[in-house]
């Protein structure tokens, strides 16, 4: 019986299993263990994070057809829109497929900061919206006016009344320096007293960090109008936080926004036209059904949104508005795939070869030795327990020093192989001896790769990604397994879940290659990673497919190499070089050959990056 991993639940229909491979439900359906062979047979090493722009085309493509299908559905006035929060991911490989894909849509950027807005106003599309939330400062506001004098739809949202009166200082410095009168669209984020769910829900709320309580409102009404500026009031906007598990809340929150935004017209908000329903839509990470984290879909969303806006819009009698829509998890969760070599099964080195027996042991360990060659599928719970408790007295002896290290080492070897063997004898059939017998015996599986860099949510916020072998899935996987990176952190582990248990294979990784394959890590993984240890961004490729449907690999972008990553750490390092080499240069120790040769081994290895070169089945 073969494990799936989960794949109906969190895939989408995005990859499958054929044969014994994990391949891409697209075109002529590579595999991912032949994409990875190609980007290591050029010589890239380590964990590499695969990228496909088409399931970025494809989550653009839902989010589009869902929202344009309900509106001719309900009949509804106003226009869709939508762009991509770029706090999600704003790697180059990335947000420049998001341009490329979405061409026909109009889609746009929305920056929550000046670097952001500078990669907004560079990238977007002339026409397509940019949105700006966020803290902004006076500087971050004229570069929004900038924008707006560039040609670019813009809206400002404005989080606070501050805010609105930099805006206003600037709007009289910009127009009255320049002839044209061209402010930027403005938007005015509430705060709502709805609140989303889960562990994001901190943007939404009373006490939430941002927008606007209703007196706010009010003031920002009066000074618009004050100042004449209501005909660039277009936009209400809020955000209930992220990874929005069910759609009871947004549906609350939407009544909220709706009564907001008819009222402000009804006070003379004569622009005022759409409702930004910023992001939250979920994506489904679990692996197993009883975790499942996301209960509605992108159907029913779209449906909610268009249905409560028209209620709303029909009982006050005011226009139905422009609906705009900032989800990025939901757009970039997908596209990336991080594959990593695993370098180790722990108990591989207990091998029966190992053993050091001498011609007389300790009775104890003549006894492990009985149970080893004996057990059987009847006796293999007893004997298990029989062994676990003879390691308990062996190691007292040891410490009391009975017993050398020669017979510490045997028994060592002699307890692996037989929880080894029981475990297999036993996974035949999926008895509550077996189970019991995972959730206190896992295999250590030590991967090419950094928790911290590649999935920090894991560690900040204990959020789970998709995790599956992407070989061997014809054969049952048998071993509970907990996953280690190669940090030199104890917290750079997954450790086995009973509750969503992860099996994997027993390989002699020192023959056979074996490959994990971490999904779901496009949204906010990648910025979100930390260089502990100085493990840097992996190396990353970009996969596309020909009109034929063969896959090509379009980029590849090496992780940094050792002395970029202390460049960026801001040493001085023409300073290291330079130690570096007179070290070796006025070493005492060597010749002058040796010196030569040291120095090319030398600048070989800061060419390179962190990640351990170590390749799997000897073919260092
Ligand atoms: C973070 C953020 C988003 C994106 O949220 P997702 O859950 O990733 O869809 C959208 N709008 C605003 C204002 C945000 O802060």
């Amino acid at each position: 019986m073969r494990d799936d991993y989960g794949l109906s639940i969190w895939g989408e229909n995005n990859f499958e299993i054929e044969e014994d491979k994990v391949v891409v439900s697209y075109g002529k359906k590579p595999s991912l263990l032949q994409i990875t062979q190609e980007i290591r047979e050029k010589g890239y090493k380590g964990p590499i994070l695969l990228r496909f722009p088409h399931l970025i085309k494809k989550q653009i493509d839902s989010l589009f057809s869902e929202f344009q299908r309900a509106s001719k559905e309900f009949n509804y006035k106003g226009t869709f829109n939508a762009v991509f929060p770029l706090k999600v991911n704003q790697f180059p490989n990335f947000v420049n497929e998001v341009i490329a894909v979405s061409k026909e849509y109009n889609y746009g950027l929305e920056a929550g900061s000046k670097a952001e807005l500078i990669i907004a106003m560079a990238k977007t599309p002339l026409g397509a919206p940019i949105t700006v939330n966020g803290f902004k400062d006076k500087e971050m506001i004229a570069l929004c006016f900038i924008a707006a004098k560039s040609g670019h739809n813009i809206t400002v949202t404005i989080e606070g009344l501050n805010e609105l009166e930099t805006i206003l200082e600037v709007h009289k410095e910009f127009n009255s320096e320049f002839d044209d009168k061209i402010t930027p669209k403005i938007g005015m984020r509430i705060r709502m007293h709805s609140s989303g769910v889960g562990a994001w829900a901190k943007s939404g709320g009373y006490s939430s960090k941002f927008g606007l309580t209703s007196t706010e409102l009010l003031i920002a009404f009066d000074m618009l109008k004050k100042e004449n500026l209501l005909d660039r009031l277009t936009m209400i906007h809020f955000h209930i936080g992220s990874q929005m598990e069910e759609i009871g809340p947004l549906k609350k929150a939407l009544r909220e926004a709706g009564h907001i935004y008819a009222d402000l017209i009804k006070r003379g908000a004569i622009a005022l036209r759409a409702i930004n329903i910023g992001g939250g839509l979920a994506v489904e990470y679990s692996q197993n059904k009883k975790n499942a984290q996301r209960n509605y879909s992108i159907k029913e969303f779209a449906n909610d949104v268009i249905y409560a806006m028209q209620e709303i819009a029909k009982n006050k009698g005011v226009q139905e508005p422009n609906i705009f829509t900032e989800s990025g998890r939901f757009i970039a969760a997908s596209h990336a795939v991080l594959i990593a070599p695993v370098l180790e099964l722990f108990s591989q080195e207990y091998t029966a070869k190992s053993l050091r027996l001498k011609k007389k042991n300790p009775p104890l360990i003549e006894e492990l030795y009985d149970l080893y060659t004996s057990i059987n599928k009847q006796n293999a719970r007893e004997y298990l327990h029989d062994a676990i408790d003879h390691l308990d007295s062996l190691l007292t002896l040891f410490d009391l020093g009975y017993i050398d290290l020669e017979d510490r080492s045997n028994t060592e070897i002699l307890v692996n192989l037989i929880i080894k063997k029981a475990i297999s004898l036993l996974s035949k059939e999926d008895s509550d001896v077996y189970i019991q017998m995972q959730n206190k015996f896992q295999e250590k599986y030590l991967v090419n790769f950094s928790i911290f860099q590649s999935l920090p949510d894991f560690w900040g916020l204990g959020q789970t990604f998709p995790i599956m072998p992407i070989s061997n899935l014809s054969q049952k996987p048998t071993q509970a397994a907990s996953i280690w990176d190669i940090t030199c952190d104890s917290d750079g582990e997954i450790a086995y879940d009973a509750n969503a248990p992860l099996k994997l294979h027993d390989i002699d990784v020192t023959k056979e290659e074996y490959f994990l394959a971490f999904f779901l890590l496009g949204a906010y993984q990648e910025v979100l990673g930390m260089k502990h240890n100085l493990f840097t961004h992996p190396t990353e490729a970009t996969i596309k497919f020909d009109n034929e449907g063969n896959y090509y690999i379009d980029s590849i972008l090496e992780a940094q190499n050792i002395m970029d990553i202390l460049e960026d750490l801001d040493y001085d390092i023409g300073a290291i070089d330079k130690q570096l080499k007179s070290n070796i240069e006025e070493s005492t120790l060597i010749d002058n050959k040796q010196k030569q040769q040291l120095l090319g081994k030398l600048y070989l290895y800061l060419s390179e990056n962190s990640y351990l070169k170590t390749i799997q089945a000897s073919k260092v």
